[in-house]
């Protein structure tokens, strides 16, 4: 059967844990067929980020058009965006009705501190999404309100789904909630609580490309948010378990697709 095509639509990370390298490994893994634009190139191993080139907006068009042009693409997920122009170009492609299922990884600030995006640019895009999917310290920064408990989760979570998202995710990999990992998706009136068991293991880089990828998979399938959500947060957790023990790179490495 040939299998569904998904678009993602990030940065590359020449390690290959995270970006576009992450995120088309999820496909694979979740039986998707994925196409990718490429929004900028980044110089990265496990240590951290070395250096950044955003490409040029017009490079971006090209390649979504290359694209959406071809493939019946069912579902998008975004990751860094790298400029607002860049952002820009990708939010009229969202505004014209071509990114079908979208899912927003606003990503900001990479984990070793290197900026990968900007706030300004981000929200161009929020009002598209069907899902966001800010970790903590993005939510903090969107919001900007301190978001390090479950409570502060939930109400970055409304205060966000109330301004744009149809579904917004926090998800707290960093919030240490009595041994357990805890994500709230709020939207569609209703807010719920996703409960995983936390995984010890400093081989977490990826974690929201990966999270961001699954989901994007589960609306291509036809999933509701809540299920597309739940389903990609089991996901994350078998990715990051499988390679808690793996030895690659110095630093955070990455997941196990
Ligand atoms: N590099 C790229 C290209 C990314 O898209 C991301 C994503 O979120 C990161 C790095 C950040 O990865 P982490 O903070 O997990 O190291």
């Amino acid at each position: 059967m040939t299998p569904r095509t998904t678009l993602t639509i990030a940065g590359s990370d020449s390690g290959g844990g995270a970006g576009i390298q992450a995120d088309l490994k999820v496909f694979a893994a979740l039986g998707a067929y994925g196409t990718s634009v490429l929004t900028a190139v980044t110089a990265q191993n496990t240590r951290g980020v070395d250096a950044v080139l955003p490409l040029p907006p017009q490079t971006v068009r090209d390649q979504l058009d290359s694209v959406l042009g071809d493939f019946d693409v069912r579902a998008v997920k975004t990751g860094m965006l790298g400029t607002p122009a860049v952002a820009d170009a990708v939010a009229e492609a969202a505004k014209a009705g071509r990114l079908p299922h979208l899912v927003v990884d606003p990503v900001l600030v990479a984990t070793s501190g290197h900026r990968l995006g900007v706030v300004s640019a981000v929200e161009r895009l929020l009002p598209y999404a069907e899902v966001a999917t800010p970790n903590c310290a993005e939510a903090a920064a969107l919001t900007g309100r301190p978001v390090t408990t479950v409570e502060e989760m939930v109400a970055a979570a409304e205060a966000l789904a109330a301004a744009g998202p149809a579904h917004v995710v926090v998800t707290g990999g960093d919030v240490d909630a009595a041994g357990e990992s805890v994500d709230v998706l709020a939207g569609g009136g209703a807010t719920t609580l996703l409960r995983a068991p936390r995984v010890p293991t400093r081989h977490n880089h990826g974690t929201g490309c990966s999270f961001s990828a699954a989901i994007a998979v589960r609306l291509a399938a036809g999933d509701p948010v809540p299920v597309a959500v739940a389903a990609a947060k089991e996901y994350v957790t078998r990715a990051l378990t499988g390679a808690r023990h793996w030895e690659l790179g110095a630093g955070r490495g990455p997941l196990d697709h």
